[in-house]
């Protein structure tokens, strides 16, 4: 790592993905900001991606001659405003102009043939989940999502109102790394009325996510094949992957349910198809695949189921893990039980990748600003400003990807540090090209 990463990670982004265009495009409904819409855009991208914790820690940096370069402010003025000035901005930011960066650079990945490969099978896939930021007790707004819930207090058990705000995310499961796709709130009508059903939340996730599919398809028509726990093997959800004329593989937990019921009935006690000895991982797995399951009545079509047991050969003591995975689309009919089992167990990405990190490192569950629209506004330029540096680390420095260590994300933290350190020394902008 040399000197001037900051810069270059900058110039990487203008010259390769047209970032300041992107942040230009950014747009707000404020009637004649003194800061613009592009100022609002570019310092919280830049909060994102040098991982300030909040709005109020990002505050004095509004002021410092480095940050004001760095952010490219073209006003005469020398200050970007107040962590309130961001707030209203973001408040009154145009979802689609900020989503519209973010999507921008990984659709000019794309097109650069950075995915070219795709993944197991040579599909390109995306994990979709569910993800909750944000709860509270005390803080809330009008688009916040409500339930109840039991606390003790002095001794007693009291019913309580809790916040929250829940998301279902899309993202890029990559061989080497991952990107941020898309994101579509739960909206408190997605809810049953009120939100006592048992199974309101569920539901809720489930119509949320359904938007969430088709736009992803819409956006990123590449996409072939979608991966999703067990909250997902339904009807509804696999008619809308049919429909979008997708392959899906996701993951069976209940027993009892169709299409699974049917298929553990169907193979009873029969030995495995197929024997798969994994010397690098230290497994041993056994596999059962059926192809032609019609018994989920929501859903008008053959229907793959596949299990997978796998027994620890170090620790045979240990218990054997059994994975069962419901596959449908045409495309994934070409792949091996052993691809299905690899596909399903890389749905951890979106977990590990995406929300531990982003939570833990990115500082997305902090709430920097508690409006609906401010909240999402910021998680778009957060997942531009992570995709943006998650190309740069493969592509350009190629020394971050999964296969060239274990701890990435330490490695990561220290590459942030120094884009802090070279903040610190910014003498000119790196907008500037003359
Ligand atoms: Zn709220």
């Amino acid at each position: 790592m040399g000197p001037g990463l900051l810069r270059n990670l900058v110039a990487y982004g203008r010259k390769v993905f047209g970032l300041r265009q992107g942040l230009e495009g950014v747009q707000d409904r404020r009637q004649d900001p003194t800061i613009s819409a592009y100022v609002v855009a570019a310092a919280i991208f830049f909060c994102g991606l040098l991982r300030i914790r909040s709005l109020n820690a990002l505050e004095p940096r509004l002021r410092e001659k480095s940050f004001i370069r760095l952010v490219g402010a073209s006003a005469k003025g020398d200050a970007l405003g107040s962590a309130d000035t961001l707030s209203r901005g973001l408040r009154q930011m145009d979802l689609a102009t900020a989503r519209a960066l973010s999507v921008g650079i990984v659709s000019k990945a794309e097109r650069n043939k950075v995915f070219r490969e795709g993944w197991h099978g040579g599909m390109h896939a995306f994990a979709l989940d569910g993800w909750e930021p944000i709860c509270s007790y005390s803080r809330h707004c009008d688009q916040c999502l409500i339930r109840h819930v039991r606390v003790e207090c002095g001794g007693e058990v009291v019913e309580v109102e809790q916040y929250y705000h829940r998301y279902v995310v899309a993202m890029l499961i990559d061989e080497r790394f991952d990107m941020a796709l898309d994101i579509e709130p739960l909206l408190p009508n997605d809810l049953r009325p009120g939100g006592a059903a048992k199974n309101g939340e569920d539901e809720g996730e489930l119509t949320a996510a359904i938007r969430l599919l088709r736009r992803v398809k819409q956006t990123f028509g590449w996409l072939e094949l979608v991966v999703a726990d067990g909250l997902y093997p339904n009807g509804p959800f696999l008619t809308a992957i049919k429909q979008l004329r997708m392959s899906a593989v996701i993951i069976a937990k209940k027993d009892g349910d169709e299409p699974l019921k049917e298929a553990l009935a169907i193979w009873g006690d029969k030995t495995p198809q197929e024997v798969v000895v994994d010397k690098k991982r230290g497994e041993r797995i056994e596999l059962w695949d059926c192809r032609d399951i019609r018994t989920l009545d929501t859903y008008d079509g053959p229907i793959r189921v596949v299990r997978a047991r796998i027994t620890d050969t170090e620790h045979p003591e240990r218990a054997t893990r059994t994975w069962c995975m419901v596959v449908t689309g045409v495309a994934a009919t070409r792949l091996s039980p052993l691809q299905v089992l690899k596909i399903a167990r890389g749905r951890w990405h979106i977990e590990n990748t995406g929300f531990h990190q982003w939570t833990t490192r990115w500082h997305f569950a902090h709430v920097f600003v508690h409006d609906a629209n401010g909240i999402l506004a910021l998680y778009w330029l957060f997942f531009a400003a992570f995709n943006l540096l998650t190309l740069f680390l493969y592509r350009q420095i190629r020394c971050y990807g999964r296969d060239r260590g274990k701890d990435v994300t330490r490695t990561i933290s220290r590459f942030i540090d120094q884009l802090l350190d070279d903040l610190a020394r910014l003498d000119r902008s790196p907008w500037d090209t003359s």
